[in-house]
């Protein structure tokens, strides 16, 4: 990095992160109370409340959420008349799934190989260090020009929604000119990328029957109607010959405009096995963060074990659908729930449901909002240009706010690269890319102020 009074005094407070990342990785802070005890979320939600006060935040409060959890925020005021700006991470973790995988304590922060270890290094405790740090090297440079609210959220991991019901209980509380949202990452470690789209979601329940009750699959198996046989039909109808989604209706040729995905690094990212081929059409960008995508996520049928010879009378399945920007996810999931209807077989009777539903994100990437984070980017990462990348999964969240404050300017930044394997055994931050993103951060809020 250049020489930059900011980056100085970011690489100069490295060392005081990295133990304050092991204090707050130290709580189990699992928004899952039956397994872990939510005095160990209660104890991340306080450390971070102090960090805020610590920093001269007004109006630290720990919010109860109506899940159950609980969301830290913080005001700090700016110069008068400054703008506002949203900086959100979130406190809880991902369980650390098989304990004895871990290299080392999944809740000890731990450095090996030039990075740091630990669940929750990087999603998304990283992302409340990133903010602190931005902040603080503002502070020894001459002050943060804005007014800047910072959000912690409790439960992210658990999709319970306790900071969206919260938000729209409580719309002025978030109210912002631009928000940063600090729970994505870069594409490779030092490239630059902000995520500037979000795939919706829509969730379809199908339930097929034909008999009364099972029958004999010697006795009546060829002729007797199979209800799991149906479902499979109409199933495979979702998906062409190269296994790209076909859903009657449902456009399936867009473009991802931004960065590349090269083929080779996606089979290595998603680990697929030698020999085996990708699924669908375009490029691998299209596929994930423009297109959309079906995925059956269970089928309800007898299990192998224990199978007795039978024709089924019921059968039924969920089924996700991934939906691109600029597709309606309420359009998608009746378009979705009438094509499953249209390609029963055999006048099988058919039940659709639909069961779960987001909306896909898209940032307005002309906003001002990111040509201030462009130009910050550019000094941390001077090697590279800030790169537009798409997301397949969805950040609820995202489209509470967006859909709350329709006039901010929402940017998705963090620490998760893939190297960081979030959600996986031996989770990891890069303190390089906490360093770089937090300079970027915090010469984005100078850049913004000044804009
Ligand atoms: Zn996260």
């Amino acid at each position: 990095m250049s020489s930059n009074p900011v980056a100085e005094t970011v690489a100069a407070l490295l060392p005081r992160a990295k133990a304050e990342l092991a204090e707050l990785v130290a709580f189990k802070s699992v928004a899952d109370f039956a397994q872990f005890p939510k005095s160990e979320s209660e104890g991340a939600a306080n450390w971070v409340a102090d960090a805020l006060r610590a920093e001269d935040f007004t109006d630290v409060a720990v919010l109860d959420t109506p899940d159950g959890t609980q969301s830290v925020y913080g005001y700090l005021p700016g110069p008068a008349g400054a703008k506002t700006v949203l900086l959100y991470a979130h406190y809880d973790v991902q369980p650390p799934l098989d304990e004895a995988a871990w290299t080392s304590p999944p809740f000890e922060l731990t450095e090996r190989d030039g990075r740091w270890y630990g669940r929750g290094a990087a999603d998304c405790k990283g992302g409340v260090l990133m903010h602190l740090l931005a902040l603080r090297a503002l502070k020894a440079n001459g002050g943060v020009p804005v007014n800047v609210k910072v959000i912690a959220e409790g439960s992210e991991e658990m999709g319970t929604g306790g900071l969206e019901r919260y938000a729209e209980q409580h719309p002025e509380l978030l109210t912002a000119d631009a928000i940063v949202i600090g729970d994505t990452g870069n594409f490779r470690v030092g490239l630059p990328t902000v995520t500037t789209t979000l795939r919706g979601m829509t969730m379809v329940r199908v339930q097929i029957d034909t008999l009364r009750g099972n029958l004999h699959s010697g006795q009546f198996g060829g002729a007797a109607p199979d209800a799991l046989a149906a479902l499979i039909r109409v199933l495979d109808s979702l998906r062409a010959e190269d296994g790209s989604t076909r859903v009657d209706g449902l456009a399936q040729e867009a473009h991802w405009e931004g960065l590349a995905y090269d083929q080779e690094q996606f089979r290595t990212d998603a680990k697929v096995l030698d020999g085996v081929g990708l699924i669908g059409g375009g490029s691998v960008a299209d596929r994930i963060w423009a297109r959309p995508a079906v995925t059956v996520l269970g089928i309800d049928c007898p299990p192998v074990v224990g199978a007795t010879p039978s024709v089924q009378a019921g059968a039924r399945a969920l089924v996700s659908l991934r939906v691109p920007p600029g597709v309606d996810a309420t359009e998608a999931g009746k378009l979705l729930q009438a094509h499953l209807e249209a390609h029963t077989p055999w006048g099988a009777r058919v039940r659709t449901e639909v069961v779960g539903q987001g909306q896909p994100f898209r940032a307005d990437s002309a906003s001002p909002a990111y040509r201030a984070m462009a130009d910050a980017m550019a000094v941390a990462y001077p090697d590279e240009t800030m790169q537009y990348a798409g997301q397949g999964g969805s950040i609820p969240l995202c489209n509470t706010l967006a859909g709350l404050y329709p006039q901010a300017e929402i940017l998705l930044i963090g620490l998760s690269e893939p190297e960081a394997q979030i959600h996986a055994v031996n989770e990891s931050v890069s303190p390089q890319e906490l360093e770089r993103l937090s300079v970027a951060e915090a010469l984005f809020l100078r850049n913004y102020a000044a804009g």
